[in-house]
């Protein structure tokens, strides 16, 4: 703690607020940010620090911390109606408008939307629509829920029994029924000699394999981020899901899309589906939806998920879920504005502007003996550190080489995010290329400062 006085911003913090993803003996000996507000893409600390946020707060902030759109239009919406729920036939005009937009910039013809709170929780809600439209077809028994080892889904027990990593024992998880597959990582998880298009052949037969073994008449549906953000930026296999996606359709599984990420625009394109060419039953949406500006996800249905909901819905005359803020009327008013700003007031133009400079830093910097691979599409990138590089070893745990070069970061001014042995970035759409600059230039110093500590 850089000032161990209990009164300090820091100690109030550790003494009284539950800290979640946080290692917690780094933030006793080095207290945590505490944050007062932000400027474009920089946060600014109680103490007056400023720090560039090369992870757009978490993945979110894509317009930088002080949009004055969006501000403007949270402040109009919660003078006009400050807020509402979307139950019993009710629902403020903002969440009619919004969900036609969504329907419109979807990559769908036909669809419908259901909004939640989170992409957590909006991950649970496709779950529960599976689930209730399987069983109102006649398919009680279709319940299980395939995703892939590495994926983040969310924290809820459902959500996070989707998710594909082992932390979650801890919560005695994943439930039952949850079938996490090989991640489409090709560099870790390919085998010697096998090519990129053989690995993705691989992995269509193991999709192959566990239907069979299963039943695809107990899957509900296949789950997948179309780059994985969480497990580390993992873009997946050349012709994943042109592998994949036949094989769920062949099956009758639906493919849904969890674009929490990916989605308005962080690949490129609007959607991640759009930027791998493929086509979901489904987008779950969260994060940039509101340019993080209000807590809010939704879920996105296609013609045929949409039609099948509707009509099991129709048949017991309700669908009974949804959450006391589901299409909040000021959530709905920022989300509006946010996909304005994002698709018109040219930022997803800048993250395609951007990514060639983006991804010629990553590979400069994965010239260094101790990073093993550079990954990343569009503004998400990520720097794999390893050990040896030849044979790929990974670092002894126990150096904690990712956090190090995080908190070097923090030191001179830079949040960037630890993810396993990588360093993550996934900057705000709003970012110049002078802000970039002074990115990559911290992250080098940071490297080279921790790799000559531990090797
Ligand atoms: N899905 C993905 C792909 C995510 O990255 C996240 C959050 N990082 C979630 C779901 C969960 O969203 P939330 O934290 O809003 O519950």
């Amino acid at each position: 703690m850089p000032d161990d006085n209990i009164n300090s911003w820091e100690g109030r913090a550790d003494a009284r607020s539950f800290y979640g993803f946080t290692d917690l003996p780094t933030i006793h000996e080095r207290g945590a940010v505490i944050v007062t507000h932000g400027e474009g893409p920089y946060i600014i600390d109680v103490h007056g620090n400023r720090y560039l946020d090369a992870n757009s707060g978490l993945w979110n902030m894509v317009a930088g911390f002080d949009h004055p759109g969006l501000t403007e239009a949270a402040k109009a919406q919660y003078d006009r109606f400050p807020g509402y729920h979307a139950f019993f036939g009710r629902m403020s005009d903002q969440t009619v408008m919004l969900s036609e937009k969504l329907v419109e910039v979807s990559p769908f013809a036909e669809g419908k939307v259901f909004y939640t709170n989170s992409g957590s929780e909006a991950n649970d809600t496709m779950v529960k629509m599976l689930w209730f439209l399987w069983a109102a077809e006649g398919q009680p028994q279709r319940r299980k829920i395939l995703t892939r080892k590495n994926a983040y889904h969310g924290v809820t027990a459902v959500s996070a029994s989707m998710t594909g990593k082992p932390y979650n024992s801890v919560f005695g998880l994943p439930l039952d029924g949850f079938l996490h597959l090989t991640c489409p990582h090709y560099w870790r998880e390919g085998r010697d000699g096998e090519t990129e298009a053989e690995f993705t052949a691989r992995l269509g037969r193991e999709l192959e394999e566990v239907i069979a073994r299963e039943g695809a008449e107990t899957i509900a549906g296949f789950f997948a981020e179309p780059v994985m953000g969480a497990g580390g930026v993992i873009p997946p296999s050349e012709g994943y899901f042109q592998t994949i996606a036949p094989i769920l359709k062949k099956h009758g599984i639906p493919l849904i899309s969890d674009e929490v990420i990916t989605g308005f625009g962080r690949t490129g394109e609007t959607w991640g589906c759009e930027t791998y060419d493929f086509m979901p039953d489904a987008i779950i949406s969260s994060k940039n939806l509101t340019a993080g500006f209000f807590p809010m996800g939704a879920v996105i249905l296609g013609p045929e998920l949409s039609d099948r909901l509707q009509a099991a819905s129709e048949a017991i005359e309700e669908f009974p879920h949804g959450f006391t803020a589901s299409g909040h009327p000021v959530g709905c008013a920022i989300a509006l504005k946010a996909i304005d700003v994002i698709m018109n007031e040219g930022l997803a133009e800048n993250v395609r502007a951007l990514t060639p400079k983006f991804e010629a830093e990553l590979a400069r910097l994965a010239e260094h003996p101790h990073i093993g691979e550079w990954r990343g599409k569009g503004l998400m990138g990520a720097l794999e550190a390893v050990a040896d590089k030849p044979t790929k070893t990974p670092f002894d745990g126990s150096l904690s080489v990712s956090e190090r070069i995080a908190n070097a970061c923090t030191d001179q001014g830079l949040i960037c995010r630890p993810l396993g042995q990588s360093i993550v970035l996934c900057p705000p759409f709003i970012m110049t290329e002078a802000q970039m600059d002074e990115m990559f230039g911290k992250l080098e110093a940071a490297l080279d400062k921790v790799f000559a500590e531990v090797t």
